[in-house]
């Protein structure tokens, strides 16, 4: 394959030629860093912010010995990532993945990092992962696992510090494990506000109201901000959707209130049509009972090169990082591509769909309803409150809305994708807050 040579990614070359550290071209964190760089390059901020940009502050490696329900023995490889806490505790999901690797990790982590100060919220950005497929253990092996995992991590986190959440593979139950292990370590005066050392736990447990749909719900609310911008109306939209997990069928779901129409929806169990519309809901209840869209009895059975070639207004792929390859992206057609998912899209296929003039919505900016309101559930936490749901819809719509703007002015003032311009309004913060606070020593 041919090397990259765009001058973001000459940057990237040298930044990483400095600190000692090689990637190739195609490695993904390599091509973050790129058009982290890019950004930061069209704003002039100083060379010490790329290169602590470029690297996280921490990364942790540790292997969880956990016997398993046969009585054998298994070591779980497991990563968090601590990218930089400028802005506030680490902070971002750990995930658990069979296929996971530190690379990837470090990348997820540089993205929450970028999410954050986009959105202006105090945090930084981290990002955890076990090499583990959930779905192949048993509910009580996850959680000798997720115990285990939470006592390696030791004091590596806390609510002050760093703060887990659900991502890929996890969820609240996953959540109210790490909380409920945090808490037997924990000192007594420390135990009422230990259980902010994770968000995304269930609701009677300390989390929050509209926190599971969260991420689609503020997704939904920056398609409201920037579709009519582009001619769009959110309520006569056709789409196709990659995934259907908690991103994924929260999307569909509150995309169907509001009138849109699910063409088309692949996972990892096949490909599925419907030309008039998919019912989300009845497809959320299938894969909820089934693990995944085969075998829903309302919709035909498609091939991926048919899925990714069926014209729709939106695709939104909403599962892992780069299944929009070059090769989709020739099969695709749609107006606009909405990143659900963190870094979906390879360089190759953004440039191709730019090129066509189809628009890219940022992940760091369409995916972060869901740290959004993890960071209102930790507010609730430590002042020991209770907020409605409504009141948590209206806070995250502003929180959206703002950072679809933020992202507006600054592609205009740049002249830059959006993309390039999510990350520069990120950076331009972080510079502002390094100027402010010096760096130590
Ligand atoms: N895992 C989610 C993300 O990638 C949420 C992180 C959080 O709530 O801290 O944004």
């Amino acid at each position: 394959m041919e090397s990259c040579n765009t001058p973001a990614c000459q940057s990237a070359r040298d930044i990483f030629h400095e600190l000692e550290d090689y990637y190739d071209d195609h490695n993904l964190y390599f091509q973050t860093v790129s058009s982290v760089l890019e950004a930061a390059n069209a704003l002039e901020v100083p060379h010490r912010l790329k290169l602590i940009l470029s690297q996280p502050k921490n990364e942790i490696m540790f292997h969880c010995p956990v016997q398993m329900d046969d009585g054998t023995w298994q070591l779980f490889k497991g990563y968090r990532v601590q990218h930089n806490n400028v802005l506030g505790p680490y902070k971002g999901g750990i995930r658990y993945h069979p296929e996971v690797k530190l690379d990837e990790v470090k990348t997820l982590a540089l993205l929450m990092t970028m999410k954050c100060a986009l959105a202006r919220l105090p945090y930084g950005g981290a990002k955890g992962a076990l090499k583990i497929d959930p779905r192949a253990v048993s509910r009580a092996e996850l959680q000798r696992v997720t115990r285990r995992l939470t006592a390696a991590l030791g004091n590596n986190i806390g609510p002050d510090y760093d703060i887990p959440a659900p991502d890929v593979g996890t969820n609240c139950q996953i959540m109210a494990w790490m909380a409920d292990t945090y808490i037997n370590f924990a000192e007594s005066s420390t135990k009422v506000t230990a259980r902010g050392v994770v968000t995304g736990k269930p609701l009677e447990f300390g989390g929050s109201a509209g926190r599971e749909k969260a991420t689609g719900q503020g997704l939904v609310y920056v398609l409201d901000e920037l579709l009519p911008g582009m001619g769009m109306e959110i309520g006569k939209l056709s789409y196709s959707l990659i995934g259907y997990g908690n991103v994924g069928s929260w999307t569909a779901r509150l995309l169907q209130q509001r009138g849109s129409t699910l063409i088309t929806v692949m996972d990892h169990t096949g490909a599925i049509f419907h030309e008039t519309g998919i019912d989300a809901q009845k497809l959320a209840e299938h894969v909820k009972v089934t693990g995944g869209v085969a075998g829903y009895p309302d919709a035909e059975v498609i091939s991926s090169e048919t899925f990714y070639s069926t014209p729709v207004d939106l695709f939104i792929p909403a599962a892992l990082e780069q299944m929009v390859d070059l090769e989709h992206a020739k099969l695709i057609s749609c107006k606009v591509l909405v990143e659900a998912a963190n870094a979906p899209t390879t360089p190759h296929a953004e440039q191709y769909l730019l090129d066509k003039g189809v628009a890219i919505l940022p992940a760091i900016l369409c995916n972060a309803g869901g740290v959004t309101v993890s960071y209102f559930e930790w507010k609730q936490n430590r002042q020991s409150e209770t907020w409605d749901e409504e009141v948590v819809d209206e806070r995250l719509r502003k929180v959206m809305v703002g950072s679809a703007k933020r992202v507006l002015e600054m592609a205009d003032r740049l002249k830059c994708s959006m993309r390039v311009a999510s990350y520069a309004s990120a950076i331009e913060h972080l510079d502002k807050v390094y100027k402010m606070r010096g760096v130590f020593p």
